[in-house]
């Protein structure tokens, strides 16, 4: 608002430069437009100052653990060096100001830095009632209380698993899926996806009613999920659709696998639960199948619906006769 005003302002002196205001004094139009740009400078320069104290903030978190005020001060030093040296220069630039001018800003602003800091441990430590943090906080509440982005990555943790089966559902799938496939092309490592639907899973909810649904449901996400290796990745991708992301397993190692999981399932739906449940299974592996996450699940998904058509009950893939 003060910039705007001073342009408004400069503006109409501009425009009335023969007239003095005051008698006998004429505007400094020169001197104004210097500020000018000076004001600029200073106002480009407190956007990066903004964004950079809370990228510092973030980035020396690591390092300073507990010591708030440490964290606090190390950033506003570090930030405000970086403001006036940035201003000085311009200053110089336009005015010729000595180098005095930039120790005694530098030194004011040290100063402003250690007053601020003393707030703000005071604040934390007399003030903020959820900020125990010296007595009874763990570090990590600690970090909550001060930076969003923290708990935002504590909440994307735990959010990313879906609470019926507790697998890692839709979004995740979404969000980490291309990463994995590329990161696996990347480095020319096999990699398969399989896609796995309950077969006529209306029917079961409708011979045992959608709760005991849930429960079957459950079962065999459970089951899919012990007999993961550590390069799979589970998720829940529909209603009663999970899709196996592989890591190193090659086409023939997914055929294997999807046809254990198949008859796995079926072992294990007749003496566990109320009513024998089959899977159909669609396997695709990349490169060969496609080299993005969408071309790969389009082929499964094919290969998916073919197994349905040849019975249900069945695994299709790439080295599948029938
Ligand atoms: P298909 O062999 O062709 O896959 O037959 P289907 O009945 O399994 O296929 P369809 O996709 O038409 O139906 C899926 C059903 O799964 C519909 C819905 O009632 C059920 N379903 C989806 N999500 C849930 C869930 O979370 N709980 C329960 N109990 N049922 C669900
Ligand atoms: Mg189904
Ligand atoms: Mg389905």
């Amino acid at each position: 608002i003060g910039n705007f005003l001073i342009v408004a302002l400069v503006m109409i002196l501009r425009s009335h430069d023969t007239v003095s205001v005051i008698p006998d004094r004429v505007p400094d139009i020169r001197f104004v437009d210097e500020m000018g740009w000076l004001m600029i400078w200073g106002t480009i320069l407190l956007f990066i100052d903004a964004i950079a104290i809370i990228v510092l903030y973030e980035r020396i978190g690591d390092a300073f653990g507990r010591h708030l005020g440490w964290r606090f001060l190390v950033c506003g030093a570090v930030v405000l060096t970086f403001d006036q040296a940035g201003f000085y220069l311009a200053l110089h630039y336009v005015s010729g100001a000595p180098f005095s001018v930039f120790l005694g800003g530098w030194a004011a602003k040290m100063i402003a830095t250690l007053l601020y800091t003393s707030f703000f441990v005071a604040y934390l430590r007399f003030f903020d009632e959820r900020a125990r943090w010296l007595t009874h906080r763990s570090f990590k509440d600690v970090f909550h209380v001060l930076t969003y982005r923290e708990r935002y990555y504590d909440l994307l943790e735990t959010s990313d698993k879906d609470h019926l089966t507790g697998v890692h559902h839709r979004r995740s799938y979404d969000l980490n899926g291309p990463k994995i496939l590329q990161e696996s092309l990347a480095a020319k490592r096999p990699i398969t996806m399989l896609v796995i639907d309950i077969d006529h899973f209306k029917l079961v909810n409708d011979r045992l009613g959608h709760q005991a649904g849930d429960e079957v449901l459950k079962a065999i996400a459970g089951l899919l999920n012990e007999n993961l290796r550590a390069e799979d990745h589970l998720y829940r991708f529909g209603g009663e659709e999970f899709v196996f992301l592989c890591d190193r397993l090659s086409p023939t190692g997914a055929m294997a696998m999807a046809e254990r999981i198949r008859k796995l399932i079926e072992k294990f739906s007749i003496i566990y639960l109320p009513e024998k449940v089959t899977v159909s299974v669609g396997v695709a592996s990349a490169p060969e199948d496609g080299d993005n996450l969408e071309a790969l699940f389009q082929t499964a998904d094919q290969r998916l619906y073919r197994a349905k058509h040849m019975g249900r009950n069945r695994v299709c893939g790439p080295t599948v006769q029938d």
